[in-house]
């Protein structure tokens, strides 16, 4: 995982890079000032929808960018309807790129 420093908006994502040998290896990247602008609910529900997005990515191939809905149903189940719908509230009102993350 990795924090990043000034970043102009909220934004999480994961990326992966495949070693030599086939296996994928997959990093997180988080904004530092979602640490300063979500509660912990929030901050919960943002690395669940990530997680979702690498569990959609190893069962489809793909990180399901279009269908963010279903990331998000995945968040929910992994931690609380109500923090994934704070967070993205939250996120909404803070101008987040929601089809980046
Ligand atoms: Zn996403």
């Amino acid at each position: 995982m990795y924090a990043i420093r000034d970043c102009a908006i909220l934004n999480a994502w994961v990326d992966h890079v495949r070693t030599s040998d086939g296996q994928k290896i997959f990093y997180l990247y988080l904004c530092d000032n979602l640490l300063e602008s979500l509660d912990k609910n929030e901050l919960a529900a943002i690395l669940a929808h990530e997680i979702a997005h690498v569990e959609f990515f190893e069962k489809n191939g793909s990180r399901m960018l279009g269908v963010h809905w279903l990331v998000d149903e995945r968040a929910a189940q992994l931690t609380s309807p109500e923090g994934v719908v704070s967070m993205l509230r939250k996120s909404k009102k803070a101008g987040m790129n929601s089809r980046a993350v």
